[in-house]
């Protein structure tokens, strides 16, 4: 008898471990027909919100993920069917997805929208350029990223008619909250005296973030905003800094009286670590911040910053506990 009952325990063993199949992977999941709409979005930022809009409705993913750079992202194996399957493909456009073979496929898919650039389109005084450039970092503006809402709201019902009044419902609930964060993100660093607010990070990527937070109010009628924040690399991190660059933010740090730094998640530290070297060697102590910034990529799941409203809660308290 304990003989059988042992052989009952590996058979269930066997058929319970043995012969399972491995767990589908999110794109799996993702890619099964069920009748729902495929939607793809090239940065978490952007999958969050049309997850909020779309619900039950869509099955979405995003493509950039984890502390890639989405700048330069090029497609690698398996992208090309993500993008062939999606029938709705947000991107975030104005110049940030610039790896040639993702910007190509961008451009000719035929469901593809780029929300930044419908914003450009409608309202070009509100995106900012650096150097004559598009500088694409909306995101890091709440107010300015609940616009992207409409043209996410339009694509899913040209996608499907029949969630029109779903869409639409969700998008208003997600608008109001939305700004209601922002009016509270700006309260709490507004909290913050102004002879502290002034941003350094690695690359350009808060420039939208200063102007809508940090600024003072009679600041951002014109470009006087603009001193509240620099970053040794540019539009996009290039990690090659010039001795002239360092020297230009030294120079920036010296005038403002600047003695932290911002690491961000997904931008190597070397062009701040030169920079706070550079420093040293010239008596001004400048440390570099222990609370990370999110400017290009969401925190993992699980993290203080899985969702898009959460990252910018998430930069908005790293820079309180650094500045108080
Ligand atoms: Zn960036």
């Amino acid at each position: 008898m304990k003989i059988f009952f042992a052989y009952l325990l590996v058979l269930g063993l066997c058929l319970s471990g043995c012969s399972s199949p491995r767990a589908p992977s999110a794109v799996e999941v993702w890619a099964r027909p069920n009748g729902k709409i495929k939607v793809l979005s090239t940065t978490t930022m952007i999958d969050n919100v049309v997850g909020e809009i779309g619900g039950e409705r869509i099955d979405h993913i995003a493509l950039v993920v984890g502390e890639i750079d989405p700048h330069s992202y090029e497609l690698v194996k398996g992208d090309d069917e993500k993008l062939s399957l999606a029938q709705v493909v947000f991107y975030n456009g104005l110049g940030l997805e610039h790896g040639a073979s993702l910007r190509y496929q961008l451009e000719h898919h035929a469901g593809s929208v780029g929300v930044g650039n419908v914003i450009l389109e409608k309202d070009p005084h509100l995106i900012l350029r650096q150097d004559g450039a598009i500088d694409p970092h909306i995101w890091m503006d709440i107010s300015l990223w609940s616009r992207i809402i409409d043209p996410i709201v339009q694509a899913l019902v040209t996608a499907d008619p029949e969630g029109g009044e779903e869409y639409r419902k969700r998008a208003e609930d997600l608008r109001e909250k939305m700004l209601q964060e922002h009016q509270r993100i700006y309260d709490e660093l507004q909290q913050i005296p102004q002879q502290k607010r002034y941003l350094v990070t690695s690359h350009d990527a808060f420039n939208y973030f200063t102007r809508a937070y940090l600024a003072a109010p009679d600041e951002t009628l014109g470009s006087q905003w603009k001193k509240r924040f620099d970053a040794p690399e540019g539009l996009a991190p290039e990690g090659q800094l010039s001795t002239s660059d360092i020297q230009a933010v030294i120079n920036h740090l010296i005038q403002y009286h600047i003695s932290i730094v911002f690491p961000e998640s997904n931008v190597s530290r070397d062009s701040l670590k030169k920079v706070v070297h550079a420093c040293a060697q010239k008596g001004l102590m400048v440390e570099i911040s222990d609370g990370v910034l999110y400017g290009d990529a969401m925190g993992p799941v699980g993290s203080d910053a899985d969702t898009y409203l959460k990252m910018i809660q998430h930069d908005a308290n790293v820079l309180i506990e650094a500045w108080r």
